[in-house]
């Protein structure tokens, strides 16, 4: 089990009041599966997200990642943990625009502590993977946005980490790069990568193996799709 989330509340603070934000969300994920999370604005997925990705704590419950409780690490381990174990995607990208594409996708690899040969060569490597090997001298301004969320891909998973988590990774895309970059992530999961997808787009989570959906802080099995369908289907 890479995630194991148990009972998970979450408050931010309002003045002196806490304002409830997530409610008893229970989820699991196994090793290998390619999991979409839904909801509409406001439902609480960034919060979500923040948690599973170290960014944040939980005001209660437990959480689990890769089986170790992360109630029982220290701040210095936790960022570890994010930088070696989890490889994050942004719905903007997020990559350095004055490096190449290049030092881009190796600059995990420089904060772990690898040896620049190395480095350049995963990095490669990387980037043959996801399509883009004659564009390793390039900036990111000189791509299109499909071409520099693969590039980002390429960057979240070249410290091969345990999990790949993407916030909205085709929110900035058009329908045809957006369905690239959903193939880039079947082909990883075809290869034995832990996926979670943040998204508010049904034709996006379809994609995944799973979906769940987020309303109002609490965690429902099933996809949007499913249920209009089913609202759809008592109206007539
Ligand atoms: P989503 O990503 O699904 O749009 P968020 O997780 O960003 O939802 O937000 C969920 C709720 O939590 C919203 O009502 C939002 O206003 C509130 N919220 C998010 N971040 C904070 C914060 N740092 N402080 C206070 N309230 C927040
Ligand atoms: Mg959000």
């Amino acid at each position: 089990m890479v995630l194991d989330l148990r009972d998970i509340c979450k408050s931010y603070m309002q003045g002196k009041e806490p304002v409830p934000v997530l409610h008893h969300i229970q989820l699991q994920v196994e090793e290998g599966e390619y999991l979409a999370i839904m909801g509409p604005s406001g439902s609480g997925k960034s919060t979500l997200m923040n948690i599973i990705g170290l960014l944040d704590k939980q005001t209660s419950g437990d959480y689990f990642f890769d089986g170790q409780d992360m109630a029982q690490c220290s701040d210095n381990q936790l960022s570890t943990i994010r930088n070696q174990k989890i490889g994050f995607v942004f719905q903007n990208f997020n990559l350095l625009p004055r490096q190449s594409v290049l030092e881009n996708v190796a600059l995990p690899l420089l904060y772990a502590g690898v040896r620049k040969k190395e480095r350049l060569e995963r990095a490669k490597e990387m980037l043959a993977r996801v399509g883009l090997e004659e564009r390793i001298q390039f900036k990111p301004t000189q791509l299109s946005g499909g071409q520099k969320q693969r590039v980002a891909i390429a960057r979240a998973m070249v410290s091969q980490p345990r999990l790949l988590l993407a916030d909205e990774p085709t929110g900035a895309l058009d329908t045809r790069s957006g369905e690239q970059v959903m193939e880039l992530f079947a082909q990883l999961h075809s290869e034995g990568v832990t996926i979670v997808m943040i998204t508010h787009e049904p034709e996006i989570a379809r994609h995944a193996q799973r979906i769940v959906t987020i309303r109002d802080g609490m965690l429902e099995q099933g996809g949007f799709g499913e249920r209009r369908t089913e609202q759809e289907g008592d109206a007539s």
